[in-house]
């Protein structure tokens, strides 16, 4: 399959110096064209800290300590994300990579109605369309996205916050981005909601070709509509597998607790029964594999030593000791 964007050893820190703590560690991701990827991990884990690192858009004190960002161009041509220079950047955002932070349904301007906000977002990067087009581009986009047309110039509060949810998706999809990064979205709604704007999601990637990387803690959303999923924990990528290899058979033991943390939305029903005891401070790390601590299949090697993440025959990347196999 073809790649698309490629994470490359990225170490992210917050702070620098000896107050310093590191958020993201040698993070290694490849986006497949027209692939779902989702991205899963308990809060604090370093899902949008990676999504920030990546995209060259963390706030301070947030700072890529290495790695890099390969993003293929339709050109053939293949960019450092994290190397090239701010104009580079900022042409290529929105028009090749779109992202819809989270909370950034929050961000929608409350005293203007949707439509003058789209076409705004139309007109910074396509400035020589006629006003007619925008408007057009508009509707179009909101249709795109479930919005009807008699909803167009309606403000932000006379929306529910999943409508809100699919205005944001129309705007990160103006520009007919090659990737979309959606940011957790959807915590505040309900999951029914959430369930629907995935799907609304989904199949716009089949109709229009990007590629996404959705990130939320919610594993049983990514296992119905991501075709790959990379597992989170203390900034680490410690399983990364296709969904139904993953949801069928998880390898690492964190992996098995997150889904176990979800009610199933499909498939046979688990045991839920989550996940004892909290991360890790990432001040005081613990030996070995971060996850020990918690792991009810330690071994003895756990708390000595680093088990990194290696990929196996069949495609799939865990970084635990029981899946020795796999390392190296
Ligand atoms: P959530 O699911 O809650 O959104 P997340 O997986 O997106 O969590 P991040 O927000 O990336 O996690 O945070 C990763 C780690 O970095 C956390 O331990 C967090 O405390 C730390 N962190 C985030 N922002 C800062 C900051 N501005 N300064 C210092 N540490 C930070
Ligand atoms: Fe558990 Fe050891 Fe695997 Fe870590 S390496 S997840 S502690 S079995
Ligand atoms: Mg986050």
């Amino acid at each position: 399959k073809e790649r698309i964007l490629e994470v490359r050893g990225l170490n992210v820190d917050y702070g620098a110096g000896p107050g310093s703590v590191r958020a993201v560690r040698d993070v290694d991701l490849t986006l497949h064209r027209g692939e779902v990827l989702g991205l899963a991990g308990e809060s604090g884990s370093g899902k949008s800290t990676l999504a920030y690192g990546m995209t060259r858009l963390l706030p301070p004190p947030g700072v890529v300590a290495s790695g890099e960002v390969l993003y293929h161009l339709q050109d053939g041509t293949t960019v450092d994300l994290l190397r090239i220079r701010d104009a580079e950047l900022r042409r290529l955002r929105w028009s090749e990579i779109a992202i819809v932070f989270q909370g950034a349904i929050n961000s929608l301007n409350p005293v203007q109605r949707i439509s003058t906000q789209l076409v705004d977002v139309i007109k910074a990067h396509s400035p020589k369309t006629s006003p007619r087009a925008r408007q057009d581009r508009a509707r179009e986009l909101l249709e795109l996205v479930g919005i009807a047309a008699d909803r167009l110039h309606s403000y932000p509060h006379q929306l529910s916050g999943g409508m809100r949810q699919r205005v944001m998706i129309a705007m990160a999809l103006a520009l007919d981005p090659r990737v979309v990064v959606m940011d957790e979205p959807t915590t505040a709604l309900d999951v029914v909601v959430q369930r629907q704007i995935l799907r609304t999601l989904v199949d716009l990637r089949e109709r229009l070709g990007f590629s996404v990387v959705f990130i939320t803690h919610d594993l049983s959303l990514l296992v119905e509509f991501s075709d790959r999923i990379a597992i989170m924990y203390a900034g680490q990528v410690v399983e990364e597998a296709a969904s139904a290899d993953l949801y069928r058979s998880p390898l690492h033991p964190y992996s098995d607790g997150l889904l176990r943390s979800f009610p199933a939305l499909k498939g046979e029903k688990r045991e839920l029964t989550g996940i004892p005891g909290s991360p890790p401070d990432l001040r005081s790390m613990p030996a070995g594999c971060a996850f020990h601590p918690r792991c009810p299949r330690a071994l003895d090697v756990c708390g000595d030593r680093v088990p990194l993440l290696g990929q196996s025959r069949d495609g799939r990347s865990v970084a635990c000791w029981l899946h020795p196999v796999a390392v190296g």
